[in-house]
């Protein structure tokens, strides 16, 4: 290993993310130091996580939270406040890696900035590379800020991919474990709760995840994510159903030949392989017990009844702001969901509302981005309140 002390900013370490960061830094003293936290409201939690892991400083997003975490901190951490502060921390000499792991839109920002800063990046925040793909490959490039997925379907990719050309490459599989509603018919989804959409079969993960696997519009941020990893276009990934979730995504060569990353369903494995990549150190944890496990399955996804991930492979191909559009009308919409604003079919229904009422741009600017993001936003929040 290499002798410094890697030294780590994660966004949004109260979140599943953040949490499993924390958990594998916790069992690597000799690897890992945190050096800063944040939180969006979860001040309870972020005041443990402080006395556990003693950062030299934290970020709570609104400021009306800042004088509890100051008070319960003690004076020994400083506290900083806002998107501002997310970006402040990111650029900082005391950080050589950031896990991104905020949720939707909010995690473009701080990351680009972690990007212009030249840090490692430890990406789960998916929706960066799907609203801003291009952008973020560009200053990647830019920067030479290394970038490692997080994603368990990206990071088996990345796994299958070493040593490999990418000339060599002929298909990204991705695996999905189907969600909850997989063998519910489609004339029942008007009667899905929240409460079991909630409940996935495989992963505990945060909220609006859980409800993107359901409608399997996670999947499809995931394809347009590997799309920018990978740089391979639409018509080379593709999407199979694999319930065990055993095998976490696969890479076919132009001879034929399948490769395959297997594990645990266990967000520490990604995670540790992005921190300590190339290298792979020991983790606690279950493994695969084959003769157990018996048998996996395999299926294509029914892309008539789980229409958002039809919708996600639409926006890719079309490009430009339209995968914006997509993410923003999906946060909306799953944001209404929770709220019990809206039904569940209702999700796709609205993404597809406000992918028709969108006229494309073509390589976008970050602004345009933004203000595509704002807008779509304003009209699916418009269109949430008349139903
Ligand atoms: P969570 O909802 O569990 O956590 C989100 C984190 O971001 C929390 O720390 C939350 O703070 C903070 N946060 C939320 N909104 C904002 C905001 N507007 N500004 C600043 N901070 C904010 O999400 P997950 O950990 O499940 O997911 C994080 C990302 O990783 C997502 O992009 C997801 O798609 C991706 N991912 C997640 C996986 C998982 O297993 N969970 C697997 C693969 C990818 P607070 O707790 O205070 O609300």
């Amino acid at each position: 290993m290499s002798s410094a002390i890697q030294q780590i900013a994660i966004l949004g370490s109260t979140g599943s993310i953040g949490q499993n960061s924390l958990e594998v830094i916790r069992q690597l003293p000799d690897r890992f130091r945190v050096s800063y936290l944040t939180a969006n409201r979860n001040i309870e939690l972020l005041h443990k996580q402080i006395e556990m892991f003693h950062p030299r400083g934290v970020v709570i997003l609104h400021r009306e939270n800042a004088s509890a975490v100051k008070q319960a901190a003690g004076g020994t951490v400083e506290v900083l406040t806002g998107e501002e502060g997310l970006m402040e921390i990111v650029r900082r000499d005391d950080v050589d890696t950031v896990i991104s792991a905020l949720v939707g839109f909010a995690g473009l920002k701080p990351t680009i900035e972690a990007i212009k800063h030249r840090k490692k990046i430890a990406l789960a925040n998916k929706e960066t590379l799907v609203v801003a793909g291009e952008i973020i490959t560009a200053l990647v490039k830019q920067h030479e800020a290394p970038l490692i997925p997080v994603d368990s379907e990206h990071s088996a990719i990345f796994q299958c991919l070493v040593g490999e050309r990418h000339s060599h490459t002929a298909k990204l599989i991705l695996t999905a474990s189907g969600g909850p509603f997989l063998h519910t018919p489609e004339r029942d989804f008007h009667r899905i709760t929240v409460e079991q959409a909630l409940s996935h079969p495989n992963w505990k993960m945060g909220n609006k995840i859980t409800i993107d696997s359901a409608t399997l519009m996670n999947k499809g941020l995931e394809v347009i994510e590997a799309h920018w990893l990978f740089h391979l276009p639409a018509d080379n990934i593709e999407v199979v159903i694999h319930p065990q979730s055993i095998i976490h995504s696969m890479v076919e060569f132009v001879d034929g030949s399948v490769k395959a990353q297997l594990g645990l369903p266990d967000m520490k494995i990604p995670i540790q392989y992005a921190l300590t990549y190339p290298e792979r150190v020991y983790l606690n944890g279950g493994r695969v017990n084959f003769p157990k496990l018996q048998s996996m399955t395999f299926f294509a996804p029914d892309t008539e009844k789980f229409r958002c991930l039809q919708l996600a492979f639409d926006a890719l191909r079309e490009g430009g702001t339209m995968p914006a559009v997509m993410n923003a009308a999906n946060e909306v919409a799953v944001d209404a969901f929770l709220r019990k604003a809206i039904s569940f079919q209702h999700i796709s229904e609205l993404i597809d509302r406000a992918m028709s009422h969108h006229h494309s741009r073509s390589q976008p600017v970050l602004e345009e981005i933004i203000d595509a993001d704002r807008k779509t936003r304003t009209f699916i929040e418009s269109v949430v309140r008349t139903l």
